[in-house]
């Protein structure tokens, strides 16, 4: 069994009283065994001296593949836009998705995230694309009613038989995503939910993004979205809501009654300027869980959680007139537990925790913008000063998967050349 220690990091735990040691973390078997003093030696030794050790990061909401379409609309009204990407996007190769999701698995390891939830079609490219790499995905393939989408077969059944493929494939949680309640007939949604109730699986779809949505199904049930999605009956502690950006108060009570878990994405929102703010004050007062992401490249445009996590204070504070809205240590625990919460696997990652998951981040001490740095700043400093250029190295699964800023599981010039290519192609095509 392959060991690793990481000696001397200044370890923000994120355990249940936040605690901070400065101290060694012993690696064994993929699981943490260790954390405090580690007289022992190991097969690999990181040394991390006045570095900083934080959880692996997790991005709840994004679609990596479309890293590739990063600018290809910008700046532009939200109908104009969506019209722009799903043309690229309709002509799309299983080798453009593989380099687009490899692409931004570079992007991620990069900027500390081990875990993300994915929402997109062909999920069996970007599953390989993700075992390579070495980070956790959970990824959820996109379903919809079958007048509305380019898939062959019936979505549902293609995300049945994906999951049922790689249910038991290492680091690979297969789920149902759902596009959204613009495209997915109540029937669809339920025939989703019986799914997800018989196999466990998470049930990720985009919820309330603009107000139009939220108006038009409104005129066409006579309800929110959110109170239709409660009153069919398919809300669970298995939904993810990503955005949630246009609740009433009761649509977060009944998100909160149902246990689910909200993906907020400020980024997203802001720049496609929907307007509507996430009320996360509301949704912590009513104890809906909470976690964060980045959407796709084309709304973002990158899929980095450090900014992610600055930007997501900021909105919530401006947006209040109040400085005491989403303090540090919230907005990090969103990143991190509130991401674990999320998808049923706070037992297993989420935390620097004796038992759980070696999937670690080590962040540069010494870093200029990172300093000063004591105790009582550390997780400010992680929050509103960091950025990914801190990000060092990123283990997953006991698994060093970059050391020193070198990404060790892909050839990261072959990838960055490769997605320029398969762009250049497809924009080509379209012209033509
Ligand atoms: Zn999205």
């Amino acid at each position: 069994m392959k060991s690793l220690l990481i000696k001397g990091a200044h370890v923000v735990t994120q355990n249940a009283s936040r605690e901070q040691i400065r101290c060694d973390v012993l690696v064994e078997g993929g699981l943490i065994r260790k954390v405090g003093k580690v007289q022992s030696g190991a097969d690999e030794v990181i040394e991390a001296d006045g570095d900083i050790l934080i959880p692996g990061l997790v991005n709840a909401h994004s679609h990596v593949a479309m890293s590739i379409m990063k600018g290809v609309a910008d700046d532009v009204p939200f109908p104009k836009f969506l019209e722009r990407v799903f043309a690229i996007d309709s002509d799309r190769q299983e080798g453009d998705i593989m380099l687009g999701a490899q692409l931004g698995l570079a992007e991620m390891i990069r900027s500390g995230t081990t875990t993300f939830v994915d929402l997109y079609y062909s999920e069996d490219v970007i599953a390989k694309a993700v075992t390579e790499s070495g980070i956790r995905g959970v990824l959820c393939w996109a379903v919809l009613d079958e007048e509305y989408t380019t898939q062959k077969g019936v979505p549902l059944d293609n995300c049945k038989h994906f999951h049922e493929e790689f249910k038991h494939v290492p680091r690979i949680t297969p789920g149902i995503g759902l596009q959204g309640v613009y495209v997915c007939s109540p029937e669809t949604f339920m025939a989703a939910e019986e799914f997800s109730q018989r196999t466990g699986a998470l049930m990720h779809f985009h919820l309330s993004e603009t107000r139009k949505e939220v108006y038009d199904h409104k005129a066409k049930t006579g309800m929110r979205p959110a109170e239709h999605l409660e009153s069919i009956g398919v809300l669970s502690e298995r939904c993810l809501a990503a955005h949630a950006a246009w609740l009433t108060i009761n649509e977060v009570k009944a998100l909160a009654r149902n246990k689910c878990s909200v993906a907020t994405c400020p980024v997203s929102n802001m720049k496609l300027a929907t307007g509507g703010v996430a009320p996360l004050p509301e949704m912590f007062t009513h104890g809906v869980n909470v976690s964060l992401g980045t959407d796709g490249s084309t709304t973002n445009n990158g899929l980095d959680l450090l900014a992610e996590m600055k930007t997501l204070a900021l909105i919530q504070k401006c947006y209040r007139w109040d400085p005491t809205v989403l303090p540090a240590q919230q907005v990090l625990d969103i990143a991190t537990l509130g991401g674990a919460k999320a998808l049923g696997m706070a037992n297993a990652i989420g935390s620097i925790e004796e038992g759980k998951k070696a999937d670690l981040v080590i962040l540069d001490g010494k870093a200029p913008n990172l300093r000063p740095m004591r105790p009582d700043n550390l997780v400010s400093n992680i929050v509103y000063s960091g950025n990914s250029s801190n990000v060092k190295t990123v283990i997953c699964d006991g698994n060093v998967v970059m050391r020193d800023r070198k990404i060790l599981t892909m050839d990261e010039s072959m990838v960055v050349a490769g997605s320029e290519r398969a762009i250049k192609g497809l924009l080509e095509r379209r012209e033509h």
